[in-house]
């Protein structure tokens, strides 16, 4: 007798013990989830804790105490106390940001070459907030397992789920550090899409104007269009016309929700510090950027 069989099968039954359905916030999309809560934070927080020992915060207090400002304010909509939130502003000059399950987003520097005030501040922070809501880490490792195990027919089944392309490849069984690298993976449109209408509405909670989120979008858009070198925030986003049409789309929902106007600062005396790079290429780079 063989215990083949057993040990094929054994790692397929204890991710379908963890199996779930869970509902998006807000959109009210039905989302398959492999992984639970508490493992999706347990990983969030050490990838966090990893990122910040590889990479220094930003030196100007001004941008910590921005995000720090505006992030308590979309923390506080978002209504998940139960969310260790962090905002930190991470010495980077690409203008990008990123987020990890349970509440941890992080800002790279370069980002504030783009950002004219709070309102711009808040409308990247509630894009990544609506991810951490909304589960997309869970959900995208949970598609990558599923993948892993099932094979084509898996795939075809996952694509219309909107699971990212290639997901398949990706040898996601078990928990450890390959898990860990799965939250680093980009999001499928899908989810970015849904990030941008949920986004909307965090902003509009916390008390920043909706309609300023997709103004700044559209800048963005066109920063991406005016420059040689694409920044990579856009490059990673799917910030073109469908992107904006989303948005413009998400607009009047958004507004509901819009009621009492928090003070908005602007950042006009705040230059982004200049950065000697010198030596800080032999530091492991930040996560990749989505
Ligand atoms: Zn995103």
């Amino acid at each position: 007798m063989s215990l083949r069989p057993f040990l094929t099968t054994l790692p397929l039954l204890v991710l379908l013990a963890a199996w779930g359905c869970s509902t998006v916030p807000y959109t009210g999309r039905t989302q398959v989830l492999m992984v639970s809560q508490e493992q999706e934070l347990r990983l969030g927080y050490q990838a966090f804790e990893q990122i910040k020992y590889r990479s220094r915060p930003a030196r100007d207090p001004r941008m910590q105490e921005a995000v720090q400002r505006v992030g308590q304010r979309l923390a506080q909509a978002a209504g998940r106390p139960d969310f260790r939130w962090e905002f930190v502003v991470i010495d980077d000059p690409s203008p990008n940001a990123f987020c990890l399950p349970g509440g941890k987003v992080g800002v790279y520097s370069g980002l504030f070459r783009y950002l004219e005030n709070d309102a711009d501040l808040a409308t990247v922070l509630s894009h990544e907030t609506a991810h951490v809501l909304a589960r997309h880490a869970g959900e995208r490792l949970s598609h990558s397992m599923l993948a892993q195990m099932g094979g084509t027919g898996l795939n075809v089944a996952l694509a219309g789920m909107g699971a990212s392309p290639g997901a398949g490849q990706l040898a996601m069984l078990g928990y450890g550090l390959s898990t860990q690298m799965g939250l680093l993976l980009p999001y499928s449109r899908k989810q970015e899409f849904e990030a941008d209408r949920i986004g909307l509405i965090l902003m509009a909670k916390a008390g920043y104007d909706p309609a300023l989120g997709v103004d700044f979008w559209k800048r963005f858009a066109q920063a991406k269009a005016d420059r040689a070198r694409r920044p990579a925030f856009i490059s990673t986003h799917p910030a073109d016309a469908d992107r904006i049409r989303n948005l413009e789309a998400g607009l009047a929902e958004a507004r509901r929700y819009y009621q009492a106007p928090a003070e908005v600062r602007d950042y006009a005396a705040m230059a982004p510090s200049p950065t000697p790079w010198q030596g800080h290429r032999n530091v492991a780079r930040p996560p990749a950027p989505r």
